[in-house]
């Protein structure tokens, strides 16, 4: 996600390169760059323009501190700037109502029965709520089977009327059945359209009259670019919206509606869909996805997720070896099982600064893993801790003892020489300095 401008905002701030202090004249030549690579990456040129009008105020006149190199400066400050675009500070859900109702509002394929499963998903298990979706498309009988295939696979009631014509009803009805059941959170999904018409506006600005939701959310499709703006600024108008679910930002998204939707209509981006799966929900941290689009990894995230799972003192140990240079084979299969117990390999891999580029390329399946360990244990002891030392000869044999094809080994051989490569680079200043600026 976002790597076409991850990579050009990284070649803007290319030019400050080797300069020792920001001046009117380099600062003009990067964020004209980097001007370039919001609006390549879709974003409003009014809001492109305003970012770097206000980064340049920012950034001229700045003492650029001894620790800091003038680009790291201003990467920085494109940083904050960019948080404060997309929100600055993390926006909740309103739960207090009782039941707390929920209006789910978009266009058709935008992902708002999906998100509603995620949503009743994630209060359920996160926040010990007891959901109830409920399906007021009228129009497609196959909408409302979705959401009970939604609802089954996450264990919560859907409420449907498949008789009734008229969408208010239904919605009120459903809130009357939550209060009768002990359900505390009503999550109402409605008909979207291919496109915004007035028919679609009408019944959906009905129903929100009607049942007076405490939390009206905006489904929109994150990889729609500009008409996502244009989307969300038609429903804003008619429903005054809360918050925003950007969907379907696992795919070649450019990025441009995530920066561009708080700035035009005003209003927080809440969640982010990342998959088809009914896990695949994140809370929206205007912070980390700026550091995220700025490729410098969401390393909030990982940290956070790595210190739920990870061995301190196995990590230690890890870490000495690096410094020697004595990182081998067994090391590499602690390490992967490390990964595994934290998640999706590839996430992870997003993660990490600097990894995303070295590491694209490589595709790690999970079931990928029983090769990588039946492989090392058809290494012998010595080969394990000096890698250096497997030639064709022993790669033939590795490959016959685990059962694996010599490609296989030598794809191996390759993802370890990248691994070791990348703790290296973590651990060296760049990886320092770079935990510094962030922290400051
Ligand atoms: P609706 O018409 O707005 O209810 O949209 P759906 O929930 O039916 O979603 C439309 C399509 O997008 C479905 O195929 C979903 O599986 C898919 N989808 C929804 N959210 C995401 C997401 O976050 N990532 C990906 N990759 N696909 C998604």
């Amino acid at each position: 996600m976002f790597d076409n401008l991850s990579d050009k905002l990284d070649k803007a701030f290319h030019i400050l390169k080797g300069h020792g202090k920001i001046t009117e004249v380099n600062v003009a030549e990067t964020l004209k760059e980097v001007r370039r690579a919001l609006l390549d990456a879709d974003v409003n040129f009014k809001i492109a323009k305003d970012f770097t009008t206000k980064v340049k105020e920012k950034a001229i006149g700045q003492d650029v501190l001894t620790t800091l190199q003038p680009g790291q400066l201003l990467v920085k400050l494109v940083k904050d700037e960019l948080t404060e675009l997309m929100g600055g500070d993390v926006a909740g859900v309103n739960l207090s109502g009782n039941p707390s109702v929920i209006l789910m509002s978009g266009l058709q394929g935008s992902g708002k029965t999906t998100f509603s499963g995620k949503l009743a998903n994630f209060l359920q298990t996160k926040k010990n709520k007891k959901p109830l979706l409920v399906a007021c498309d009228i129009y497609r009988p196959a909408a409302i089977q979705q959401l009970y295939v939604v609802g089954d696979s996450i264990g919560v009631e859907v409420y449907s009327e498949p008789e009734n014509k008229n969408p208010v009803e239904i919605a009120q009805n459903a809130i009357k059945h939550a209060k009768a059941n002990g359900f505390n959170v009503v999550i109402v999904d409605t008909a979207g359209r291919l496109a915004v018409d007035k028919e679609m506006m009408d019944e959906i600005e009905k129903v929100h009259k009607a049942i007076q939701p405490q939390e009206t959310l905006f489904v929109v499709d994150a990889m729609t670019g500009q008409d996502a703006v244009n989307t969300a600024k038609a429903f804003n108008d008619i429903l005054n919206f809360d918050g925003v679910i950007l969907t379907k930002l696992d795919g070649d998204t450019r990025g441009g509606a995530a920066i561009s939707i708080k700035s035009v209509v005003n209003k927080p981006i809440k969640f982010v869909g990342t998959g088809e799966k009914m896990d695949a929900i994140d809370v929206f941290y205007p912070n980390r996805m700026a550091e995220r689009i700025l490729g410098m990894g969401d390393v909030v995230s990982l940290v956070e997720r790595a210190q739920e799972q990870y061995d301190e003192e196995e990590a230690r140990k890890i870490q000495k070896k690096i410094a020697k240079n004595e990182f081998g084979f067994d090391d590499f299969l602690s390490q992967i099982q490390q990964v595994k117990k934290m998640g999706n390999m590839k996430d992870l891999v997003g993660m990490i600064p600097g990894a995303s580029k070295a590491m694209k390329d490589i595709e790690i399946e999970d079931d990928a893993f029983k090769h990588i360990e039946a492989i090392i244990h058809s290494m012998t002891p010595i080969e394990r801790s000096k890698p250096a030392i497997i030639d064709v000869k022993r790669k033939a044999r590795i490959a016959k003892g685990s059962g694996t094809k010599v490609e296989q080994v030598n794809q191996l051989m390759k993802q370890f020489e990248q691994m070791s490569k990348m703790m290296k680079m973590m651990q060296g200043p760049g990886g320092k300095n770079l935990m510094k600026m962030m922290g400051g």
